[in-house]
């Protein structure tokens, strides 16, 4: 199965799959659109999320970073005078280092994260949606900035005018994305951020009309009426996408086939049947692995039954 990933919400739902089926057969299409270049080198968080839960060593209280990690260098490097806005871990550092030198010397950010999953032994495809660099810009009354300069240096907190992903028209989809997607008829989308997560891989070109011929489920993000975390809302409403799981649906609605709503969601289901997207019910609030697993095994019966 091959399934779409942002870095929190979706790597929840690997947490179980990976119980449900062999994490062999698992293929992972991440988000690049929030990767930025920091203190020398390329931090690519949606991918080390997936990398670092994969293997054993995530955060699993913040969704992200390496579990027990310090913040040695981090500390250094400010006393020096340079002031990372974001925390770099110890642990996490090396992962960065190893990663930017690897593509300094050559590789793919594709071959780069393949030798990555080798060494941290993970057994699942771990694949970056793109080789060429897409970044999610925000406008913002103070200015245009990158995602991780409105979400990790300003908190989320200035007003979202408009969201781009820069770079996305000359952005090709990864040959061994293309690969997987030809050898593939399942597609699960995680409920990761409709917008900065999923956006950017739905957007590359060709993407959507790949998916048409695909069997695509999606797990809304939503709870209730509102994302869990993260800065959906804003961006959503940015977007001029309703915040609600019907809103994301729509966004999917030329390839989506089923969508699974959380048992709280108060979406109107009669307004899917315009979308001709199924829905189906259950818990999704990943707050246990039990949780993750039960919607995973939900997952692959609706998928069973298309
Ligand atoms: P990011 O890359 O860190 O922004 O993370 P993602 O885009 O992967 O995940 C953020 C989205 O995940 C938010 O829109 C949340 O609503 C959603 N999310 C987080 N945890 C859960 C959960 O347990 N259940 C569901 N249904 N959605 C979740």
């Amino acid at each position: 199965m091959i399934i779409f990933s942002g870095g929190t919400g979706t790597p929840k739902l690997l947490n179980g799959l990976r119980e449900v089926i062999p994490e062999e057969e698992i293929t992972v299409v991440v988000n690049t659109a929030e990767d930025i270049w920091l203190s020398g080198n390329l931090i690519t968080p949606d991918i080390d999320t997936v990398l670092y839960l994969l293997s054993g060593r995530l955060d699993t209280t913040r969704w992200w970073g390496v579990k027990d990690d310090t913040y040695r260098t981090h500390e250094v490097m400010k006393t020096l005078g340079h002031n990372e806005f974001m925390m770099l871990g110890d642990l996490d550092r090396a992962t960065h280092i190893m990663r930017s030198d690897l593509i300094r010397s050559g590789m793919t950010l594709t071959e780069a994260i393949t030798q990555l999953c080798r060494s941290f032994g993970v057994k699942a495809k771990v694949l970056p949606m793109s080789n060429d660099p897409v970044s999610s810009m925000i406008s913002t009354p103070e200015g245009k900035m990158h995602f991780q300069d409105f979400w990790v240096g300003k908190h989320g907190e200035p007003d979202v005018l408009e969201i781009c992903q820069e770079g996305i028209e000359n952005a090709s989809i990864s040959p061994a994305v293309l690969e997987a997607l030809e050898n593939e008829d399942e597609v699960l989308i995680g409920p990761s951020n409709p917008i900065t997560s999923i956006g950017p891989i739905i957007e590359l070109p060709g993407m959507r009309d790949i998916l048409k011929n695909k069997k695509v489920i999606a797990v809304s993000p939503i709870i209730g009426t509102e994302p869990v975390s993260g800065p959906a809302t804003k961006l959503m409403a940015a977007r001029g996408i309703e915040v609600s799981s019907t809103g994301v649906a729509s966004y999917y609605s030329d390839f989506l086939e089923h969508m699974v709503l959380d048992k709280r969601d108060t979406a109107d289901e009669k307004r899917f049947t315009d979308l001709a997207c199924d829905v189906s019910r259950t818990d999704t609030l990943m707050k246990s692995v039990s949780v993750s697993s039960n919607l995973s095994r939900h997952i692959l019966e609706q998928f069973r039954i298309m």
